[in-house]
């Protein structure tokens, strides 16, 4: 099944369920001091489960855009070294608000997996909450009595509270939830060890692909939890991961939402995917990578020095650097991949054709710009690493390498990892609050390196809300 099948099946399913479709929100968030980025579908939906306000529809299901690079999930670590964890990917979801609870929600995914998309029941295996006497909540029966009806016992495994009970924060609505996982490892694997014991264990081929979240408690100031008057229901499933299983295939680089990618990374620079591991993590870092800055450029985030735009600078420096040393790629290529991206998932994101030129436009700059320091940044670092004594590089090196060359923290900590080295990131931080200091002395005023030029309307671009409201988009220049 293709992946524009998977993703259209999913939404149609919920449709027929009475499910009314609505569009992804931005994955760059301009109005919630407490969130960057856009990380899970229900982030739209945040002020319903608190009570305020009520959405168009007791019931909805979209595809959202999502981003985790940041605060309470920050996957940027496992990206490309793994080959299920993206910083951008779509997350599928149907939601209830006040209307059906766990029953329907079971019993229609189980439906959807098994049925429309005809996974082979096999391969399944559930999660309930195991409960947690600390806190006084208890153990989630009710999930449990009705996986029991559908799914052999030994397929459904207890869960503690970090994998099984969603909490929006210290306090307010939260709930147990219920995963669903695949393992699609060999049966001469499977024979080996049963999959009960890699479920939640960092194995590539035991993943989970369905979130499912039972929004049913109030946890109130001083720590106790209330019933709320009204349940919802919050579901999330992994796309890319989904189209991984529906395709028969081991990573999710190697489906459809990938390959073209790939192959014109293959082709723009030379390089085969699958034959060395250091240059396939550089490959999946830079088709993760990509995705991620095209996407936050086309919802209006450009590359910057400061907040969500040097998130994102941080996120195309660190794939410039891939390219550059393992794929031996000297001069701007990154932009050159903005073509297959649109193609691919220009029908389904709109916002990716209307913003192409802007995206390519920005990505190149930025390539070039950071291209003029890396090389010397390079050898300086090797420098550096020279001179160390023991293990722990310096924090004040590291920040001339940040502010003369324009290495990203996190850059300069990967690249000295990969040597087996570690920094003294506290050091760093010092002289960064140092640098903070004096400028702020200087009292000079400095904007982001990009300054408006224009303003022109666009009516193709529904990146911002889904109102179907005309849009400002607003041109910049590099400065
Ligand atoms: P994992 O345990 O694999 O890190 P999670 O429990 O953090 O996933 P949820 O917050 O439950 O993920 O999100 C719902 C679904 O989104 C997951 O079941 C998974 O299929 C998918 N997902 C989560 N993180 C990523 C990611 N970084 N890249 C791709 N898909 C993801
Ligand atoms: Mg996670
Ligand atoms: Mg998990
Ligand atoms: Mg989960």
């Amino acid at each position: 099944m293709k992946s524009k099948d998977v993703r259209n099946n999913f939404l149609e399913f919920f449709k027929n369920k009475s499910h009314t479709i609505v569009s992804s929100a931005p994955m760059v968030i301009k109005d919630d001091p407490t969130l960057m980025f856009t990380n899970a579908g229900m982030n739209q939906f945040k002020e319903y489960f608190l009570g305020n306000g009520t959405p168009k529809s007791p019931r909805i299901t979209d595809t959202q855009k999502c981003l985790r690079v940041s605060g309470k999930h920050n996957d940027l670590e496992e990206v490309g070294k793994d080959t299920y964890h993206h910083t951008m990917f779509e997350m599928l979801g149907n939601w209830s608000f006040g209307d059906y609870f766990k029953k329907e929600a079971i019993a229609w995914a189980w439906e959807l997996l098994t049925e429309v998309y005809k996974i082979d029941k096999d391969i399944l295996y559930v999660t309930v909450f195991e409960g947690n006497e600390a806190e006084g909540i208890p153990v989630d029966q009710e999930a449990l009595n009705l996986w029991k009806e559908i799914i052999p016992e030994d397929r459904i495994i207890f869960g503690n509270k970090k994998d099984n009970f969603w909490e929006m924060g210290d306090q307010g609505p939260c709930g147990p939830s219920s995963e669903i996982h695949v393992d699609i490892r060999s049966a001469e694997e499977k024979a080996k060890v049963s999959g009960r014991e890699l479920v939640n264990q960092d194995h590539p081929l035991v993943v989970e692909i369905w979130n499912l979240v039972f929004i049913q408690f109030n946890r109130k100031a001083d720590g106790s939890l209330e019933k709320l008057p009204q349940q919802h229901v919050d579901t999330g499933m992994g796309f890319e991961r989904l189209c991984m299983v529906l395709q028969d295939v081991k990573s999710n680089y190697d489906t459809d939402v990938f390959t073209p990618l790939i192959k014109e990374i293959e082709k723009i620079t030379g390089t085969t995917y699958g034959n060395d591991e250091q240059v396939n993590i550089a490959v999946r870092v830079i088709a993760d990578h990509i995705r991620a800055v095209a996407f936050a450029i086309a919802d209006g985030q450009l590359p910057g020095n400061t907040g969500a735009g040097y998130v994102i600078r941080r996120i195309l420096r660190r794939a410039i650097r891939y390219g550059f040393t393992f794929l031996n790629q000297k001069e701007p290529f990154i932009s050159k991949l903005v073509g297959s991206l649109t193609d691919q998932m220009g029908e389904a994101f709109p916002e990716l054709k209307s913003q192409r030129n802007l995206i390519e436009n920005v990505i190149r700059e930025e390539e070039n710009s950071f291209l003029r320091t890396l090389d010397q940044g390079l050898v300086l670092l090797d420098q550096i690493v020279k001179e160390t004594e023991g293990k722990t590089v310096s924090g004040k090196k590291a920040f001339e390498l940040y502010d003369t060359y324009g290495f990203p923290i996190d850059l300069t900590a990967l690249i000295l990892e990969e040597q087996g080295l570690n920094l003294d990131e506290k050091e760093f931080e010092k002289e960064l609050q140092k640098q903070k200091n004096r400028s702020r002395n200087a009292s000079k005023v400095t904007s982001g390196d990009w300054e408006i030029v224009s303003e022109v309307e666009n009516k193709g671009f529904i990146g911002y809300d889904h109102l179907d409201a005309e849009v400002k988009i607003t041109r910049y220049r590099k400065v």
